[in-house]
């Protein structure tokens, strides 16, 4: 499978930077939402897999939240393995695996990629600023992008977590936009939650 292919060229690839374990990312290869962070943490280098710290668990009770399966959506990182101590990821680091997530999108050709937080959100939409930004929808070349507060933020306070739990109600009907009515998810999710509520309310 082509993903598959994917992750053994980016485990071959030498000249990648960092020398962590591959975090390359899980889901569905076939979903409608891609959320995409910055770099795994400790616990992500560990386990080998994306956002299963505390912020990975806040970002995974969320989408249960919306009536979706984990499993329903795909879930990665722009730089696929761990910094040094949790530190950004550098320009050139974001440079070197950027062609390698560009793939990954191809293949799985999602209607909606939600980058989580301000590194991923500036990686998609150069100018965009999370705060103003965040929440809303966005085209850029063939994908449209809703940019959310990164988990670990909503984590550090109050008014954070608010803002990241309003903005995750509004990712259905950003994904009701984006796909034109006919997304996957959208029918599995219209079992728990009444899709025009949703859209009154938020849109
Ligand atoms: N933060 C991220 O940006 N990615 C992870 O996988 C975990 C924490």
């Amino acid at each position: 499978m082509e993903l598959e292919k994917l992750r053994s060229e980016m485990d071959k690839d030498r000249s990648l930077p960092l020398k962590t374990n591959l975090v390359f990312g899980e889901g569905n290869p076939d979903c409608d939402v891609f959320f995409v962070g910055e770099a795994p943490g400790f616990n992500e280098d560990q386990e080998k897999r994306p956002f299963v710290g505390r912020a990975g668990q806040l970002l995974r009770k969320s989408i249960r939240e919306l009536g979706w399966k984990e499993g329903d959506v795909y879930i990665t990182n722009i730089v696929k393995r761990r910094p040094p101590e949790n530190r950004d990821p550098l320009p050139e680091e974001i440079e070197k695996y950027h062609p390698y997530l560009t793939r990954q999108i191809e293949i799985i050709s999602p209607k909606v990629i939600v980058p989580l937080g301000r590194f991923s959100m500036n990686y998609f939409l150069p100018s965009a600023k999370i705060t103003r930004d965040q929440g809303k929808l966005f085209k850029a070349g063939n994908y449209f992008i809703f940019p959310m507060l990164h988990p670990a933020a909503a984590l550090r306070g109050n008014s954070a977590m608010e803002m990241y739990l309003e903005t995750f109600k509004k990712l259905l009907s950003a994904l009701l936009k984006a796909s034109g009515g006919n997304a996957e998810v959208i029918e599995t999710a219209q079992k728990k939650q009444k899709i025009e509520d949703v859209q009154s309310k938020l849109f």
